[in-house]
């Protein structure tokens, strides 16, 4: 994976003059930087980053540029990519399980902010963390959530074992928390809602007044055709929902957002290698690439194509199979997408609102998935 030094005018330019062969994602600082400032303006609490969606330390070093002060990560690697690009920012160690090797490292690294949904990684960090600073939160979900990627199927703990996870934070003398997961892509305020209503009956159960409330990443970017999803409208409703719901025993809040902060801020260039018998597209890329979070949540509506010189195909739209290049036959986009019948071999087909899951889940299977990334001024 390259990074080229040269700063581009839109990705039509990239097409015109270098005609990539293999998929091209086309990063935009500002598009980041305006994203954050919204998430820090918007959002009532801290806004933190989760790493893991996209840990590119352009990525990274623009966030902390535009007053990113937390970042959300999950391993000794992250933890150390942080403190090496962002050192006087806060890490909060949120994956719910780590080996002992790996709780070392992250107190050596002075990590100060953990999570956990069982009574096993509790008793670890009791044995390994020490408590003075420290904040432990509690995950926990509700069985009946499920967003458009199902995160409470691997981590967190019911609200009867949330309720005793918590009470033995606070005994431990760690400064009590709460935390959940909504999903990934959630558009729907509501699933906020009820998450939050039910960290207020824990809290009040365990008879725990909550040092802070992390309300998780989930926020939706823009990949659907028709207008952005409005965030703003989540932000207002955790504001309110947590007001009523805590009343006077409010917690400070948190979120760790990782697509809805890095999501729209690039643009995914990817070719047509054949129009087969003139019906289905191979394109240069797939689930084994760039494209492997299509899958899972769902394809990427808002799509531009062009011609190898650059200009738009303009022609009315067809439903079209999507193929990747290998063999594999699962290497398929999960619909048909809505292509101009003018589409030829050669063209590019242009994805925007990729910025998370992409670079970072590109593997080298079957020989493809040689990637670049390049900055542009314009991502349209
Ligand atoms: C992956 C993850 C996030 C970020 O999820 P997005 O859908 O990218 O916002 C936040 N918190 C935790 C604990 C995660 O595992």
């Amino acid at each position: 994976m390259g990074v080229s030094k040269t700063i581009w005018m839109n990705p039509s330019e990239i097409i015109r003059v270098n005609r990539p062969d293999h998929p091209v994602l086309v990063f935009s600082p500002a598009v980041l930087q305006q994203t954050a400032v919204r998430y820090i303006r918007g959002f009532p609490g801290l806004v933190t980053y989760d790493v893991k969606s996209n840990p590119a330390e352009m990525v990274i070093e623009n966030l902390a540029a535009a007053s990113i002060r937390g970042f959300d990560v999950a391993s000794p690697d992250e933890i150390d990519l942080i403190r090496r690009l962002a050192p006087n920012c806060a890490l909060h160690y949120h994956n719910p399980v780590r080996g002992r090797a790996e709780i070392a490292h992250a107190v050596e690294a002075g990590v100060k902010v953990w999570s956990v949904d069982s009574r096993s990684e509790l008793s670890k960090l009791v044995d390994l963390v020490p408590y003075e600073g420290c904040e432990i939160s509690v995950r926990f979900e509700l069985a009946d959530e499920t967003g458009a990627y199902d995160a409470s199927a691997k981590f967190g703990a019911t609200e009867d074992l949330a309720v005793a996870l918590l009470r033995d934070v606070d005994e431990a003398g760690f400064k009590p928390s709460l935390t959940f997961q909504p999903g990934s892509q959630v558009t729907d305020p509501m699933v906020w809602d009820r998450y939050i209503r039910a960290a207020a009956r824990i809290a009040e159960q365990a008879g725990v007044r909550l040092h802070r409330l992390n309300v998780g990443g989930g926020f939706p970017n823009h990949r659907k055709a028709g207008p952005a999803p409005k965030v703003e409208e989540i932000f207002t409703t955790i504001d309110r929902v947590a007001g009523e719901a805590f009343g006077e025993a409010r917690p400070a809040l948190v979120c760790e957002p990782g697509r809805g902060l890095v999501g729209d801020a690039f643009t995914h260039i990817t070719r047509v290698k054949s129009l087969r018998d003139g019906g289905d597209v191979f394109l240069n890329d797939g689930i084994y690439g760039g494209l492997a979070d299509l899958p899972l949540v769902g394809n990427i509506e808002r799509l531009t194509c062009y011609g190898p010189d650059g200009r738009k195909r303009e022609g009315a739209t067809l439903p079209r199979t999507v193929f990747g290049p290998t063999c594999d036959p699962v290497d398929r986009l999960p619909s048909q997408l809505a292509l101009p019948e003018d589409l030829e071999e050669e063209d590019y087909i242009v994805f925007h609102g990729m910025g998370a899951y992409s670079a970072v889940t590109n593997t080298r299977f079957s020989g493809f998935g040689k990637m670049e990334i390049v900055t542009a001024l314009s991502l349209v």
